[in-house]
């Protein structure tokens, strides 16, 4: 993190002590490229900084081109008729997107590129030109995003200032992931359960309709018959009784009992006993 910082700072010449409340132009990848961080790594302490009131970073790069036509079909056709490539291009953002007159329109340069056999850079340039010309509105992608320093430059203390509530950043994120990675291996509990117990809720009840409930109901053999042969002898026989006569778990023969009560195939007497209906 102190390396960022300093890198931050030497990006655009900030002497040690010094503030300039102006914004920079920051481009995340070139800088992460540069210094050779990787991406997510420098996201994390980027982020430990702006939390810690060090720097702040603008959110308005755009992860994609959309392109608008503010000009009428007629004044497009009428523009475009002498540059063959440019008639090109426009009949193909027509052909391709649809909605170009109403909204702002996501597009990709390289894709139209390769429609139009053209290189990226060229296809770009004519969108400008169509752009400058007021034919539409062209509004290119962007990496960069507005750095803020909200602090002066202070190599040697900036950082230990912040260490602490860092530090205990990062055991946080930690706690969290494995948290996660528990929940996603316990295939046991019921999910629903696992997120409650989560958030300090005990007692929670299975919800039946999660993997893990899913799972176990699958996993429940049906042996209705071997129940249903036992109460054909005309005998009256407790749930405890019915387990210990049949040999499979108890609790599959507890969800067999209450589906055939549900089917009602069988029935419960005042002493908790089953017995077959007729
Ligand atoms: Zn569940």
């Amino acid at each position: 993190m102190k390396e960022v910082y300093k890198n931050l700072h030497q990006q655009y010449q900030i002497a040690n002590g010094e503030l300039i409340s102006t914004p920079f132009e920051f481009n995340l990848l070139k800088f992460s490229n540069k210094h050779n961080y990787p991406i997510n790594k420098l996201n994390n302490t980027l982020r430990m900084l702006i939390n810690n009131g060090v720097i702040e970073l603008s959110n308005n790069y755009k992860k994609k081109s959309t392109v608008l036509f503010l000009a009428t079909s007629n004044q497009v056709i009428h523009y475009a008729k002498n540059n063959t490539l440019t008639q090109l291009l426009v009949n193909t953002l027509l052909r391709s997107y649809g909605g170009l007159f109403e909204q702002e329109t996501p597009i990709n340069e390289y894709w139209l590129a390769k429609k139009i056999a053209s290189t990226v850079p060229k296809t770009i340039q004519l969108l400008t030109q169509l752009h400058i010309d007021e034919i539409i509105d062209y509004k290119k992608a962007s990496n960069t995003s507005e750095l803020y320093f909200l602090v002066p430059r202070e190599d040697a203390i900036a950082i230990n200032r912040i260490s602490k509530n860092c530090t205990r950043y990062i055991q946080q994120k930690k706690k969290k992931s494995e948290a996660l990675i528990r929940f996603v291996e316990n295939t046991d509990t019921c999910r629903n359960v696992q997120v409650l117990y989560y958030f300090n809720e005990q007692n929670a009840a299975e919800c039946g309709v999660c993997d893990v409930c899913l799972s176990k109901k699958k996993k429940t053999e049906n042996i209705s018959t071997h129940i249903t042969d036992l109460l054909s002898s005309k005998t009256y026989y407790t749930s405890k009784e019915i387990c210990s006569h049949i040999s499979f778990a108890d609790e599959v023969v507890l969800v067999n009992l209450q589906h055939l009560l549900a089917e009602d195939i069988i029935a419960i007497n005042q002493h908790n006993q089953y017995y077959l209906k007729k």
